[in-house]
């Protein structure tokens, strides 16, 4: 039996995983068992800021995996502290929680707002449709596709979703009983759809007059991925809390929700915690990650390559309008929406050793790592263009 009949066997089949066996990765580029290098336009969806085998990572786990690899957080940790300050710098908050993924995060960030909404019998927590935060209960009450939630249910008392962008809307149903809206300033799972400014003025506004909390959810947005370290920053928008994972910990598992300091009295000692959350080897990685995000200038390199590959795509869209419907998105995290389904244009990427991600069915979804240069954003498209007229 192969790799590929021994996991048909082995897993629940709960992913759809591309005809490939990995071998190894390096920079922006996977290699298969196949002896074949493809060029990886989703960076682990969104994880891999620096692409594989990063320098600075390797040397950050060399350097804490001598030390230890996993305390309780019943210590003192330098290299938690040291990750804390630069994530808290970098993205402007006061006070955190550091978990193992995006969805405990999510999880957390909600209990958190659960407890500071209970004196003031603030109950009602809305998400927007298209959302996805997450597969545990809490987030799964504010995701909105059927997709993930049928057959789960019942979900969440005091949940539910507003349709996205809609300002009517969002005016109409928020009141002083709100407990919280989430929003991902771009969605992803949904299909890369930015909220509007307008939007993202509303919600100022409305928190403002009402006084609910506002959460982002940057778990895929973070870190730099749309040109600024969070994409609430295109907006102007300051939300309550955000929440983070995926790139924060270079590659291994790491989340948190960061908050303002008015709310750091609403976790009190003991009503919250994990086992490996704020694990040492990955506060290491995530430190070396962000510090060379931020240092290394990579934003700048998202921003300029990020808007060639916009405006690319874009011409794409002019000239072939039978075929796509929609390009949108900021930076390195792009969505060009096809009139069809977009699985078979994947699969022939691969043939042509170009890994696209697609979501939604007909969206395929660029989320290359933030040290893609032009080259590498040139070579993805030819492969693109070549197999969308093709379809
Ligand atoms: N929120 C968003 C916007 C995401 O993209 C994801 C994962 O794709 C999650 C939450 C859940 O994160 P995780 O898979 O780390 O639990």
């Amino acid at each position: 039996m192969n790799i590929i009949e021994r996991e048909h066997r082995d897993f629940f089949q709960t992913y759809k995983r591309f005809n490939l066996i990995l071998d190894r990765a390096e920079g922006v580029y996977l290699f298969g068992a196949d002896g074949k290098r493809y060029l990886d336009m989703f960076s682990g969806l969104a994880v891999n800021a620096l692409g594989y085998n990063h320098p600075a990572v390797n040397a950050a786990i060399e350097k804490q995996m001598k030390r230890y690899l996993h305390v309780s957080n019943s210590f003192f940790q330098d290299v938690q502290i040291e990750f804390a300050e630069e994530l808290l710098r970098a993205a402007g908050y006061e006070r955190l929680f550091l978990t193992n993924s995006g969805t405990e995060a999510m999880e957390g960030a909600l209990k958190l707002a659960k407890r500071w909404g209970r004196p003031q019998n603030r109950s009602m927590i809305f998400g927007l449709s298209n959302s996805f935060h997450g597969r545990s209960y809490g987030s799964l009450s504010i995701t909105w596709r059927d997709k993930y939630r049928d057959g789960f249910e019942p979900f969440l008392p005091g949940t539910g979703c507003l349709p996205f962008n809609d300002v009517d809307a969002l005016e109409k149903n928020v009141n002083g009983s709100t407990l919280a809206v989430v929003f991902e300033p771009i969605q992803g799972e949904g299909g890369v759809r930015p909220i509007s400014q307008e939007y993202a003025d509303a919600l100022a506004t409305l928190r403002k007059k009402h006084g609910f909390l506002l959460i982002a959810d940057e778990i895929q947005t973070g870190v730099g991925r749309t040109g600024k370290f969070l994409a609430v920053e295109h907006y102007s928008l300051k939300p309550d809390l955000v929440v983070m994972a995926k790139a924060i910990g270079g590659g291994l598992p790491l989340g948190a929700f960061l908050a303002k300091e008015g709310l750091a009295e609403t976790l009190k000692q003991g009503i919250h915690g994990t086992t490996f959350g704020g694990n040492p080897l990955a506060c290491a990685t995530g430190l070396a990650t962000i510090r060379e995000v931020l240092n290394g200038c990579w934003m700048t390199n998202v921003n300029s390559v990020g808007g060639y590959l916009r405006d690319s795509l874009q011409n794409l869209a002019d000239q072939h309008s039978d075929k796509v419907v929609d390009v949108r998105g900021l930076g390195f995290m792009q969505g060009c929406e096809l009139r069809v389904d977009a699985t078979k244009l994947v699969e022939q990427a691969l043939e042509d050793c170009v890994l696209l991600n697609v979501t939604n069915s007909k969206v395929v979804r660029w989320l290359p790592p933030l040290v893609a240069e032009k080259g590498h954003i040139d070579a993805a498209l030819e492969a693109f263009s070549k197999n969308l007229l093709q379809l």
